[in-house]
């Protein structure tokens, strides 16, 4: 069923998915903006392991984009999407364009209030306006595809959490599986925005997963330690953050200790042209998952 091509509307997704839902075989969806790296490919694996079908989505979606980001600049290369997608055995890609998911008089929008006005949706950052983008285009993608199971990566801690609420809220069938953040070799979180990087800020921005560790190193000495130790390692590479925060990861209010509940250690930055996020997780007895 491999297949290069992609289907462009809704009406031929639903085509071609109508036999394998006949048949019972179950769906998985892999939502990406493009532009595919080893992180994405994680997450397509995973789907081709868990489902019988898997869906990719390639869609640079506006609503999530601000001011601060040109969306015209975001890098895209869909030739090779599709021949990497086709590799890593997807069976449809669903590249739509902008008209199909958001046709003339769109009026409708899914928000998901609380989870989505701090970190990344503070209203001084990238705002609930980027979460409400989020949310309103993956609740689409699952009415259109009604997947059994949908992948997305722990790398984008806070649309994790954000998306698991609201198809829990919302009933969607489809189970949320979130899988870890896949690294360079010297532990930068891959992104499709590394590539805004010049080489002298690819070698600051390792600051970020290196004051995540130096965090996690500390966890013994208490949270403000931790916090105080990932700060000191970000300063060393010169990098002001927007935000390093401590927030516990299931309802993302600030963590003071670690007391047991998982807390979600969260930074974002701007290195030259790239805003750049990473986190880790900090685990019930000090254990870490990335
Ligand atoms: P994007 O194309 O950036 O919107 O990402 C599509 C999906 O890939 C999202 O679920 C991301 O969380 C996930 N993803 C992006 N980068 C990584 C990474 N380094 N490791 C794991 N998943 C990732």
């Amino acid at each position: 069923m491999s297949d290069p091509r992609p289907v462009r509307t809704a009406a031929e997704l639903r085509g071609a998915l109508a036999s394998a839902r006949q048949e019972a075989r179950t769906i998985g969806l892999v939502p990406t903006m493009g532009f595919l790296h080893p992180g994405h490919l994680s997450l397509l694996a995973a789907a081709r392991a868990q489902a019988d079908v898997v869906v990719m989505s390639l869609f640079v979606n506006p609503a999530q984009f601000g001011d601060a980001e040109d969306l015209a600049a975001y890098p895209r290369d869909e030739g090779r999407d599709l021949a990497l997608a086709a590799e890593a055995g997807v069976d449809l890609v669903f590249a739509p364009t902008s008209d199909e998911i958001y046709p003339a008089g769109f009026a409708t929008h899914v928000e998901v209030e609380g989870l989505t006005d701090v970190l990344c949706g503070d209203p001084e950052r990238r705002g609930a306006a980027h979460f409400r983008g989020v949310t309103t285009v993956v609740a689409k993608l699952l009415n259109l595809a009604d997947p059994d199971l949908v992948f997305f990566g722990q790398k984008d801690a806070q649309q994790a959490i954000v998306i698991r609420r609201m198809v829990r809220d919302l009933g969607f069938q489809a189970e949320v599986v979130v899988l870890p953040t896949v690294r360079e070799a010297d532990g930068l979180a891959m992104s499709s925005r590394n590539s805004y990087l010049e080489p002298p800020e690819r070698e600051r921005a390792v600051a970020l997963s290196q004051a995540l560790e130096a965090a996690e190193s500390k966890v013994a000495a208490g949270l403000p330690a931790a916090i105080e130790a990932a700060r000191t390692v970000l300063a060393g590479a010169g990098i002001e953050p927007e935000y390093l925060e401590a927030r516990y990861a299931d309802d993302l209010l600030p963590a003071q200790s670690f007391n047991g509940r998982p807390v979600l250690v969260a930074v974002a930055a701007r290195v030259g042209r790239a805003r750049l996020i990473d986190n880790v997780v900090v685990g019930a007895a000090g254990d870490k998952h990335h």
